[in-house]
């Protein structure tokens, strides 16, 4: 048997009409982000938001006339809002006197970076990096993840690496590998407990640092798990990267409490679009009896992105197994990749994909910093 193409997806989506315009979703440009992973198949459908309910029947069409193809053992379609173009972005009005190379030198060969990012700490947001990367590279993705919060790195903690990288002949340095991702950060470099104080600029150097001497090779996409709140490693990566967007991780009542807010007008005021927010320790899983409960509320995170008029991304519940897994180094994504809560985190990942593709060209805004 031959392998599957994204022609013969293309063409079996082309046999479903969009009921608003009458022409295909193929000729109507609605598909987006189609992936290919061994049989199993994932694509979104780019609709007007309001006309989401009634969009849902396109959606089941698409999947079982992917489906039906020969060879295909699973589909995942979604629908997203469609990509608003992005707003132009202004010439260089950097009145700082760090003027600083062209962004796109500093990782040439990353296809799309995507910063995680919150409002404020403790509510998940590396876990949420670390299993959304892994979750990406299980849908058959070259991942990175670059550990941003140089003032409290915990991706050596959560991934289970410690070694020292290596540098190399180039004297570039060599990302640590793990659970199929390639890692780097400044917990490498400084013990956990050791407290550092970071200035400003040393921020930005060490963030630059871990983008320009890393060889990091060919990506697909750098997750950057950034620092919580706003400050210098938000403007570094806003300023000196081609940021494809950023995801902002909240739970149910800092949602109501306006922190996700916070983190993302930071990301609105440098010009990042923002994919999404995801609602992390959302619904509660007794571990003895599996009873769901919703200790924060539900739904909170969706009524408020849509009020925001940004995506939802998904949620994931509050289950122990992704605090005790995240803490001996093993996250859950790839020690239960088969598993509900491995399961969530690839849903997230497949619209994070959607979101993210055909959004990776653009030259990173240049800022003003007085
Ligand atoms: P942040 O990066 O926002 O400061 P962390 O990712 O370090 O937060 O998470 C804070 C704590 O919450 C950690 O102990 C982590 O294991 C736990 N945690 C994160 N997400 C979940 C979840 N969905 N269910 C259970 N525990 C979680």
């Amino acid at each position: 048997m031959t392998a599957l193409s994204k022609d013969d997806v293309r063409a079996a989506l082309s046999t479903i009409i969009d009921p608003v315009s009458g022409d295909d979703i193929v000729t109507n440009g609605m598909v987006s982000g189609l992936f290919i992973k061994e049989r199993n198949i994932g694509f979104a459908i780019e609709i007007d938001p309001a006309d989401a309910n009634r969009m849902e029947p396109l959606r089941k069409a698409a999947e079982r006339a992917v489906l039906a193809l020969n060879g295909v053992s699973s589909v995942s379609a979604i629908l997203t809002a469609h990509n608003e173009a992005p707003a132009p972005r202004t010439e260089p009005t950097v009145r700082s006197d760090r003027q600083t190379a062209p962004a796109t030198s500093l990782l040439p060969d990353v296809e799309a970076i995507v910063a995680v990012a919150s409002g404020k700490g403790g509510v998940g947001k590396s876990t949420t990096a670390v299993n959304l990367a892994v979750a990406l590279a299980s849908l058959g993705q070259r991942v990175g993840i670059l550990d941003a919060d140089v003032y409290g790195p915990s991706l050596p903690r959560m991934l289970g690496v410690t070694e020292k990288p290596r540098t190399l002949k180039n004297k570039q340095i060599a990302p640590l590998e793990a659970h199929g991702l390639k890692i780097m950060s400044m917990g490498f470099m400084v013990p956990e407990d050791t407290a550092m104080v970071w200035r400003g600029p040393m921020v930005m150097g060490a963030l630059e640092q871990m983008m320009r001497e890393v060889a990091w090779g060919e990506l697909d996409m750098l997750v950057v798990d950034m620092p919580p709140g706003t400050g210098d490693a938000q403007l570094t990566m806003a300023q000196r990267v081609p940021l494809a967007g950023a995801v902002i991780v909240s739970t149910p009542q800092d949602i109501a409490l306006i922190d996700a807010r916070k983190g993302m007008s930071m990301f609105a005021k440098v010009n990042v679009p923002v994919l999404g927010i995801i609602e992390n320790m959302s619904t509660f899983i007794c571990p003895k009896c599996g009873e769901r409960t919703d200790i924060f509320g539900h739904g909170g995170a969706r009524a408020e992105a849509e009020r925001l008029g940004c995506d939802f991304l998904g949620e994931i519940p509050l289950d122990v197994a992704i605090r005790v897994t995240s803490d001996s180094g093993q996250p859950i994504t790839a020690s239960e990749p088969d598993g509900p809560l491995a399961a969530a985190y690839r849903d997230v990942a497949s619209t994070v994909l959607a979101r993210t593709s055909g959004a990776t060209t653009r030259p990173a805004p240049n800022i003003s910093m007085d």
